[in-house]
Parts: structure tokens; sequence; C-alpha cells
């Protein structure tokens, strides 16, 4: 049989007569990467072994409690950008549910969700014109209108109380 040259290492090596198409040499090396890469790329184009590994993965941290905090304790930085990574999906779920509640007329809820986002708030156009005498939402059904009231007329204060 003939030679070949491993795509890792560019050695030479003689394929195994079980597995005549063999690419990658026997060193354990370039195995673990040829296992790497495979599953990195199953990982991206098989949904069920996605979930398998994901399963496996959830078994294994119950199995190893400590290690996580061990991981946590000696990489500060990792935690760090967790934490952050955190923090913005936070926020985003935040907006979602601030977009939900507007129409869903929910007035209390909506209101602790504009005091946590404060400034951004602005953006999604909740808050008023700096007009205070504004008293329609009073006379007004309740819709709408009156929610989108309430969410700026509630003193801010009032919210540190407010554990919703
Ligand atoms: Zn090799």
């Amino acid at each position: 049989m003939s030679h070949r040259r491993c795509r890792y290492c560019l050695q030479l090596f003689q394929p195994s007569r079980y597995h005549p198409h063999q690419l990658v040499c026997s060193r354990p090396d370039c195995q673990r990467q040829r296992r790497r890469e495979y599953h990195r790329r199953k990982l991206h184009t098989d949904p069920e072994y996605h979930q398998v590994c994901r399963d496996s993965q959830q078994k294994w941290r119950c199995r190893h409690p400590d290690y996580s905090r061990q991981y946590r304790q000696s990489h500060p930085k990792s935690v760090e950008r967790n934490r952050q990574a955190q923090r913005q999906r936070d926020r985003k779920r935040h907006l979602r549910n601030l977009v939900k509640n507007n129409l869903a007329f929910d007035l209390k809820h909506s209101a602790a969700e504009v005091w946590l986002l404060g400034p951004q708030a602005e953006n999604l156009g909740f808050l008023p014109s700096s007009d205070s005498s504004n008293s329609s939402a009073q006379s007004g059904s309740r819709g709408g209108f009156l929610k989108r009231t309430s969410l700026w007329s509630y003193p801010l204060d009032g919210f540190t109380t407010d554990p919703c």
C-alpha cells in the first residue's frame, strides 16, 4: 500500500488496511485534532448530535460540581467577560419585555420596566414630551395612552422600594 502525507503533521504514513481512505496519521496529536474538527463540523451540521452533546455536557457538569467553581476562580477574566455578555443579554430581554408589555396594557409592570431600563426607554419612544400639563390620560379611556402617561408620571424614587 502506498504512503500518504498526513494533513496535520505533513509526515508520510501508511494507511491502515482497515481504513484504506485514512487521511490522518495515527499519531495521538493528529488523531485528537481530527476528532476535534469532526466534532466541530458535526455540531454545526447535525442538530441531533448537537443536542446529545449538550445533554452529556450537562451530565458531566452534574458529576463534576467543583469544576465550574474552580475554573471561575482561576479564570477571572473569563468570568468578567461572561458577566458583561449576560448583562447585555439581560438588557435586550428587558427591551423586548418592555415592547411586549406596552402592547399588553400592564401598567405596573411596564412602569417598573422603564425604571430598570432608564435612558434606553427614550429610544423606544415611550417617554413623552416635557409638557407636564397633559391630563387627557384621566379623561381618556383606558388604553395605550393612559399607560403611556403612567410610565413617566410615576415618581422615580417610588420604585426603589417596589420589588416588581
Ligand atoms: Zn499526522
